[in-house]
């Protein structure tokens, strides 16, 4: 059964007396579990899309389910998502353990105990452990990002949204990056919507990857289905198939 729908959702921005649509009535389904990359080039939805499911941005039209329930009209913090951002987005006054811990105490019941526990097993597994007393400003772009994944991570959400995370980051840091970020999504097998506009992250990351251009989903499939039998033109020279 699909963990997360995505169906017939739109978002048009107005703009005066113009109309942009930034969405336009997408369609998908993920799977439990699943890692699906959510890539098209720069200004095509991406972030529209996820700021939807999020609840950050109101959908013009469509329905979001999670489970089988709607999420439709829930406020963010009601709906079973964390979600990690491109410029990492920490509380700058508050330490690493700090910016881990919030989001549990706000949305959780659990007790000081409980949160301590989870934070330390959290900052484990991301590695950040040593900063856990240090404020973002001390820390370099890749351990920022890490307590940011790491204070996502720890709420154990049932869906994941990622919003170009390793973008800041240098190359070679990213391509570390990325493949522990999919080792950890192999762990905690929380089904994922990973954005990007870079063909190679998209590639070598999604179980599935949806191809967008100008709000209009273009293919979902395998790396290698898109790759080999690419829907149509603008999909094989996105990612570059052999022609
Ligand atoms: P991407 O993340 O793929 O780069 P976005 O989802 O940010 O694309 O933007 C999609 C389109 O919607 C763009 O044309 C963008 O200018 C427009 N857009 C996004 N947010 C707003 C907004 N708040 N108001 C008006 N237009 C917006
Ligand atoms: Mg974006």
């Amino acid at each position: 059964m699909a963990q997360l729908e995505l169906d017939g959702l739109v978002k048009t921005f107005s703009d005066g007396s113009d109309e942009v649509v930034a969405v336009d009535t997408v369609n998908m389904s993920l799977n439990d579990g699943e890692f699906l990359v959510l890539v098209g080039p720069s200004g095509c939805g991406k972030s529209t899309t996820l700021r939807m499911v999020a609840g950050l941005e109101t959908a013009t039209e469509g329905d979001i389910l999670i489970g089988d329930e709607s999420v439709i009209g829930k406020e963010p913090r009601e709906r079973d998502i964390a979600m990690v951002f491109q410029n990492y987005a920490l509380y700058p006054h508050m330490t690493a353990k700090e910016n881990m811990s919030f989001g549990l105490k706000m949305t959780t019941d659990l007790d000081t105990e409980a949160i301590e526990q989870r934070v330390a097993e959290t900052a484990e597994m991301m590695g950040i452990k040593d900063l856990l007393d240090d404020p973002p400003k001390e820390l370099s772009g890749g351990q920022q990002q890490r307590v940011a994944l790491g204070r996502a991570i720890v709420r154990d959400p049932a869906v994941f949204l990622m919003d170009e995370p390793l973008s800041n980051l240098d190359a070679k840091l990213r391509t570390k990056m990325r493949t522990e970020l999919k080792r950890l999504q192999n762990e905690l097998d929380v089904t994922t919507i990973y954005v990007t506009h870079d063909q190679t992250e998209a590639m070598t990351m999604g179980d599935r990857i949806a191809i967008l251009d100008d709000g209009v989903l273009q293919q979902v499939g395998t790396p290698l289905e898109c790759y080999h039998r690419p829907a149509n033109r603008f999909v094989a020279g996105f990612i570059g198939s052999p022609s």
